[in-house]
């Protein structure tokens, strides 16, 4: 806002920060981690590659045979009608044939077998006429077909995966196929994460007037297993000072990020603020979206701190829009802030007021070969059912208000989260 004169909705509206923004300074505040370890290709899976791969080997090792058929040297192929071949052996996946095919010759050949000697061009058996010791191909066959060329998905000394990758099963596979058994990786990032609040019982505890049981750290439990991090769970902490003090000081001590949620809302018995200005550099912010309005954000000590807020459903959302890039960046994964933006068709109506991004859970379907999306109703942000029920969040720009039926919206699958 550029006036002298602001309205109180103007002056809140300039103290909050977008949605960007927090992630940007998220990250210019965080490093990744050095700690390589080597270990083997099966416990690799989910893991971030530190170092590039290079593959000492050609893929495939030698030019084969996509299909079952016949092996032969193109240039003998009829140009017009039939033209006979004398077989004169076989070539199996793992038992070459060492003879040399001549002109006038071919090889029975398995898929997956080298090509033998004089051949280039393999012929579908379904394409001849076999006649026991010789076989009838026609015409119209082109030179170097079904022949899978040495080399062809990987060059000797090409890079097979880069740094910064998360290893996936196709990646395990890959690894295996250029005879890898072992890879270097960054080791497993260390989280720790505690509740805050009076109200909080922990589960198998019986629950007295106005308290509630913990969910929090079983969904942050949740999030940070896909993520394939080391979790160290600190329980709940009352709101004392002392208790405050004590497990911020532990929890900095041995993991890398700490996350805390509850207690970084105005008005609190709030502890969390005075401590961790005591014993680190933080952040609070008033992000401008909705759920999630307060996000504490800074280091104690060497490990980087997430105070995310209260509410069940501020919880996920906090985390999914900027713990989840930030831990991944930490744990050394490579272009983490890469989107692939997805749309969808609104089904039903999605209420909003301009001012902050909103992220709206939803249903998305296919209908018709149409995108839709609808909403899963009730959006509170600690009915932790509507998480539970949908599949995406449905993004509003901060500007945007309410959106009608029909209307294309912005959408981030479940899955894509990780
Ligand atoms: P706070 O940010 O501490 O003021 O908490 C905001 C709301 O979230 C309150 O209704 C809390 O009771 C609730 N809340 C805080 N922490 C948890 C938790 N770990 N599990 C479930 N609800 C919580
Ligand atoms: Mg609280």
């Amino acid at each position: 806002m550029s006036s002298a004169i602001l309205t109180p909705v103007d002056a809140r509206r300039e103290q909050r920060l977008r949605v960007e923004e927090a992630r940007r300074r998220i990250f210019s505040e965080i490093t990744p981690i050095h700690g390589v370890e080597r270990i083997t290709l099966r416990s690799a899976l989910e893991r971030v590659l530190a170092q590039d791969v290079l593959s000492p080997v050609n893929v495939p090792g030698h030019t084969n045979s996509a299909v079952d058929g016949y092996a032969l040297a193109g240039a003998d192929l009829p140009a017009r009608d039939e033209r006979e071949f004398r077989v004169v052996g076989t070539a199996w996946a793992g038992r070459p044939f060492t003879g040399v095919v001549q002109a006038g010759e071919c090889a029975r050949i398995m898929t997956g077998a080298p090509l033998p000697a004089g051949t280039d061009t393999v012929i579908m058996q379904e394409h001849v006429r076999a006649h026991g010791e010789s076989v009838h191909i026609g015409a119209g066959h082109e030179p170097g077909r079904n022949v899978r060329a040495a080399g062809e998905d990987l060059v000797r000394g090409d890079v097979a995966l880069s740094a910064g990758k998360r290893l996936t099963p196709a990646d395990l596979g890959l690894l295996a196929s250029i005879g890898m058994a072992e890879v270097g990786v960054y080791r497993p990032l260390r989280v720790a994460f505690f509740s805050t609040g009076d109200e909080l019982r922990s589960l198998g505890e019986p629950l007295g007037a106005g308290e509630i049981y913990d969910s929090n750290r079983y969904t942050l439990y949740g999030m940070l297993k896909r993520l394939n991090v080391e979790t160290l769970d600190l329980g709940v902490i009352r709101d004392q000072r002392a208790a405050v003090r004590d497990a911020f000081a532990e929890a900095s001590t041995i993991a890398d990020a700490v996350i805390t949620s509850g207690g970084v809302s105005v008005g609190d018995a709030d502890y969390v603020k005075e401590v961790i200005n005591q014993l680190g550099r933080v952040s609070f912010w008033q992000i401008a979206m909705k759920p999630g309005r307060p996000l504490a954000f800074g280091h104690i000590g060497d490990a980087a701190f997430f105070g995310l807020p209260g509410n069940p459903v501020a919880v996920m959302v906090t985390f999914y829009q900027f713990v989840q890039p930030a831990l991944r960046h930490m744990a050394g994964e490579q272009n983490v802030l890469e989107s692939h933006k997805l749309f969808a068709h609104c089904a039903t109506r999605f209420k909003k007021l301009p001012g902050r991004t909103e992220f709206q859970r939803a249903i998305m379907e296919n209908v018709d070969g149409k995108l839709v999306v609808r909403s899963t109703g009730m959006q509170g942000s600690g009915i932790l059912r509507s998480m539970s029920r949908a599949n995406c969040f449905v993004v509003l720009p901060e500007e945007a208000e309410t959106v009608e039926p029909g209307a294309l919206v912005e959408i981030q699958p479940f899955f894509g989260l990780v």
